[in-house]
């Protein structure tokens, strides 16, 4: 059975998709999605020999190899250019999401649609939309084996958008939303933060902008939990 989290980055691929999962590992995902809808196509991308070993088997499994291509590869360099519509890159880093996108932007020209699930740093996914024509289009957070999950959709767009700093740092969605899992995470944050500065400003030597940096940040999350 898939994973809630990957089930709700599913439902965000229209129907008859052509995408790519990358990072693919077991190939759940693109299985999931060509199992459920006859006319979606994907490519399934790994860099790691391991992982594509698995996601061949079960690709195998599912009997989908006629829809689904598993290939070997850093980022999106699995991909010809124009060859898909979506772009999936979910359970990574968003500073690996992000360079990923980055050194893959030539191959991004026919696709419209970005779903990233990163792990931490999901700023660096968001400000790479805004800097790179891309909308966001909607945000989800959810709690699965006691961490904490954030999905961030971006569509291509003409429209430009600016986000400020908190934003890019929070969501701009989710911090309108509020609900109680974004609540729950920036607690948790919080008190990350008071403990990284606190042993930053024990230190010998210190590093005064960065102590000062995340004074700001912690600052910005006193502020949306008040
Ligand atoms: N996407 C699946 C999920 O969300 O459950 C698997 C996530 S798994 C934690 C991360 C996978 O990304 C690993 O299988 C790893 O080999 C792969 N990976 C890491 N860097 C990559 C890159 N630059 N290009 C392609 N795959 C990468």
């Amino acid at each position: 059975k898939l994973s809630n989290r990957l089930r709700k980055v599913a439902s965000y691929l229209p129907k008859g998709a052509h995408f790519a999962d990358i990072g693919s590992d077991h190939a759940y995902l693109p299985c999931y999605v060509c199992s459920n809808d006859s006319t979606a196509r994907a490519i399934a991308g790994e860099v790691n020999e391991g992982p594509l070993s698995s996601a061949i088997d079960t690709i195998k499994t599912y009997q989908l190899q006629d829809v689904i291509e598993a290939r070997l590869g850093n980022g999106l360099a699995v991909l010809q250019q124009g060859e898909v519509n979506q772009v999936v890159i979910a359970g990574m880093g968003g500073a690996l999401i992000r360079s990923i996108l980055e050194n893959g932007k030539d191959k991004l020209e026919k696709v419209n649609l970005i779903i990233a699930q990163p792990n931490v740093d999901e700023k660096n996914v968001r400000s790479w939309y805004m800097e790179n024509g891309f909308i966001i289009e909607d945000e989800a957070i959810l709690e699965e084996n006691g961490h904490i999950y954030e999905i961030i959709v971006g569509q291509r767009s003409n429209n430009k958008e600016t986000l400020s700093d908190q934003q890019l740092l929070f969501g701009p969605i989710l911090l309108n939303r509020r609900d109680a899992l974004f609540f729950k995470k920036w607690k948790s944050e919080r008190d990350k933060l008071i403990n990284v500065i606190r042993q930053m400003k024990q230190a010998k030597v210190q590093d005064t902008m960065k102590i000062g940096k995340f004074e700001e940040q912690l600052s910005w999350i006193e502020e949306v939990l008040r």
